[in-house]
């Protein structure tokens, strides 16, 4: 990668629509290295700071297939506890409920999401073993939210036209401040973010 490993971790923070990077289709990781501990840790540090329950690789525009999850993922825990997952995929889902949804991408955007109601998920921790998990409701609903976010799909890709409708005027206002950032050169151009999304890609995770 063009930068060092250590100054692209200090660099990253929670991207926003329309990032480039929130339609990338995130590559399997295939090595648990230093590098994936560190964002591992960086995006923990993002979603505690912004108060999220979930955060996924490509938020931080990293595209590779790792999320964090601040949820109570284990009935014997007490409390949530921020924690990663690399790989993660869905073994099955049942049910169907509509809730409100949000994302840190989107920031202010809160719009009705219909998912399944219960998920089985597998997914590997930081020490490379393999881990299931079921998960109901709010837990369900964050995993899938996530799991979305590693394929390139963004919770306003699932909303009724009624609700599509409502959100239009909040999505060119994102568009319109992203474009901005760009003429403030705050933002690289998108040409510019897709080469540094390709080279990252195609170094692998570390
Ligand atoms: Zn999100």
């Amino acid at each position: 990668m063009p930068l060092g490993v250590d100054t692209m971790i200090d660099q990253m923070k929670i991207v926003r629509y329309p990032h480039p990077a929130l339609r990338r289709v995130a590559k399997p990781l295939t090595a648990i290295d230093k590098t994936v501990h560190l964002v591992a840790g960086k995006m923990i540090e993002l979603m505690n700071e912004a108060k999220g329950l979930g955060l996924a690789g490509n938020q931080v525009a990293w595209p590779f297939q790792m999320i964090v999850l601040n949820l109570n993922t284990d009935p014997q825990q007490e409390k949530p506890e921020p924690t990663v997952f690399i790989n993660p995929v869905i073994l099955e889902k049942k049910g169907a409920i509509e809730e409100e949804e949000g994302c840190l991408s989107l920031p202010d955007l809160y719009q009705r999401v219909r998912r399944a109601k219960q998920v089985r998920v597998q997914a590997y921790n930081l020490k490379g073993e393999a881990v299931e998990i079921s998960a109901a409701d709010l837990p369900a609903r964050a995993w899938q939210h996530e799991i979305d976010h590693l394929q390139g799909i963004l919770f306003i890709d699932k909303l009724g036209p009624i609700a599509k409708l409502s959100s239009r005027n909040k999505l060119r206002e994102f568009e319109a401040q992203f474009t901005k950032a760009q003429e403030r050169g705050e933002i690289p151009p998108t040409a510019e973010i897709e080469k540094e999304l390709d080279a990252l890609m195609a170094e692998g995770g570390g």
